[in-house]
């Protein structure tokens, strides 16, 4: 299983991850895309929220309106991200928590974590997602250019 992410989408991230988080706060958006047995490509990143420096939480009103969104633009809604700015892409207790009330309704569900204020782009994005088993694992990202 693997991560390709349009560059559309990783800009809309890194974009609201930088211009609207000063000062450092987390922001936090939907995925949208293809899922496949093999792959998950995103298509588009919508930015939803801004949070605090180390904190950002998206409501299950978040997740259900663009669950309806995705219907509409005829894509799936593939995952979640939220930004660590300038604490690496290492989830957090806190996330774990979150994702896995994720993966209990929507077992496929990706999470990606972007440090908006790294700069080396092997550090900068992580995408994890669910075992069968419920553990976590980190997958490989591709971003096509
Ligand atoms: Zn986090």
């Amino acid at each position: 299983m693997r991560i390709i992410l349009y560059r559309r989408a990783y800009r809309t991230m890194i974009r609201y991850g930088t211009e609207l988080s000063r000062p450092q706060k987390e922001s936090a958006g939907v995925l949208f895309g293809e899922p496949t047995h093999e792959y998950i490509k995103i298509y588009y990143a919508e930015y939803l929220k801004i949070g605090e420096h180390a904190f950002v939480e998206l409501e299950p009103t978040d997740i259900l309106r663009s669950y309806i969104k995705s219907e509409i633009l005829g894509t799936k809604l593939v995952g979640i991200y939220h930004t660590h700015p300038d604490f690496g892409v290492t989830p957090s207790s806190i996330d774990l928590k979150t994702m896995k009330i994720i993966w209990d309704i929507s077992p496929n569900a990706v999470m990606i974590i972007l440090d908006p204020l790294q700069q080396d782009i092997k550090n900068k994005i992580a995408a994890y997602v669910s075992s069968k088993r419920g553990n976590i694992y980190k997958i490989p990202v591709e971003i096509r250019w």
